[in-house]
């Protein structure tokens, strides 16, 4: 059976918020019985894009996370709903049946993504439905997806051997999988969201200035050994991203020429700008 998935680029999210009020416009003051009835018009981000900032000036990155109901094959919700309350569809898509989920507020607090949202006037909690409305009546995607000006966001109906195809080949993950409730929502660049990076800047001593010191070789060390090594830019700067948060001691070695080779100690919790580290003439031999 070919399931429907959704693939979010995060490097391609420019936090447009098309998706969030293509939802909202699609929703909000429209019953689509029995799929859904009408979303709150304040309060609900059944489309939900999170913001996060990684370094300090003058290397810093913004990245959003457009953050929909995962639409999970193991289901939290499922498990704490009432008898129909929520139910899987064959194509992957995960619902709460807007009848028999009424009063069950509970199922907010029973999602770990946070994606489910209660609707007082209605009596029901609500959220993203992959609008399977659509979709039955022969859509080929979600407003959202229409929305999207960017790319950001793609849906692809597949069998799990199509599937797994795509996450080894495009490097995709799900988000926080330690909830171990098997999404069918899938992230690209991740790393912009819950990785970190250590980045600086190399100059060297000349003539009493300081000057970029391009091509410099950067190693990173973990216990002793070098786990990544870069030659810096024409700027002189360099950047190891895709690094564990909160991973404990690193060393950076900086060698260029015929200069002193500078090390530099670190303890990484998050992303850290290390400044401009300055290379000394080791025996006045002229730079190249
Ligand atoms: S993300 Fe939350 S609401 Fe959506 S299927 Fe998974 S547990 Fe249920
Ligand atoms: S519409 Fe696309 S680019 Fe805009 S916020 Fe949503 S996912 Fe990001």
């Amino acid at each position: 059976m070919r399931k429907w998935n959704l693939i979010i680029d995060i490097a391609r999210c420019e936090d447009c918020n098309n998706c969030f009020l293509s939802c909202k416009d699609e929703f909000v003051d429209n019953d689509f019985l029995p799929y859904s009835v009408s979303q709150s018009k304040h309060g609900h981000r059944w489309m939900n894009i999170m913001r996060k900032e990684r370094g300090q000036c003058p290397v810093i990155d913004v990245a959003y996370r457009p953050t929909p109901c995962m639409h999970c094959d193991e289901p939290s919700c499922m498990k704490e709903a009432k008898v129909g309350g929520v139910y899987k569809r064959d194509d992957g898509i995960t619902m709460i049946d807007p009848e028999e989920a009424k009063g069950q507020q509970e199922l907010v607090d029973a999602c770990p993504y946070g994606a489910i949202w209660w609707n007082e006037e209605k009596n029901v909690s609500q959220k993203c439905t992959f609008c399977a409305h659509l979709l039955d009546g022969g859509w080929k995607e979600p407003r959202c997806v229409q929305a999207c000006p960017t790319g950001a966001l793609k849906v692809m109906r597949a069998n799990e051997n199509e599937i797994h195809g795509i996450i080894d080949s495009e490097g995709l993950e799900v988000l926080s999988p330690e909830f171990q409730t098997s999404p069918r929502v899938y992230y690209k660049n991740l790393y912009r969201f819950d990785r970190c990076f250590i980045a600086g800047s190399v100059a060297i001593e000349l003539d009493g200035r300081e000057e970029c010191a391009e091509g410099a070789r950067v190693a990173l060390l973990k216990d002793s050994k070098t786990i990544d090594e870069q030659m810096t830019d024409n700027y002189g700067d360099f950047k190891f991203d895709k690094l564990e948060e909160d991973s404990g001691s690193y060393r950076l070695e900086i060698t260029w020429a015929a200069y002193e080779k500078k090390t530099l100690e670190l303890d990484l919790k998050r992303s850290i700008y290390a400044g401009t580290l300055l290379l000394r003439s080791s025996d006045k031999v002229p730079c190249p």
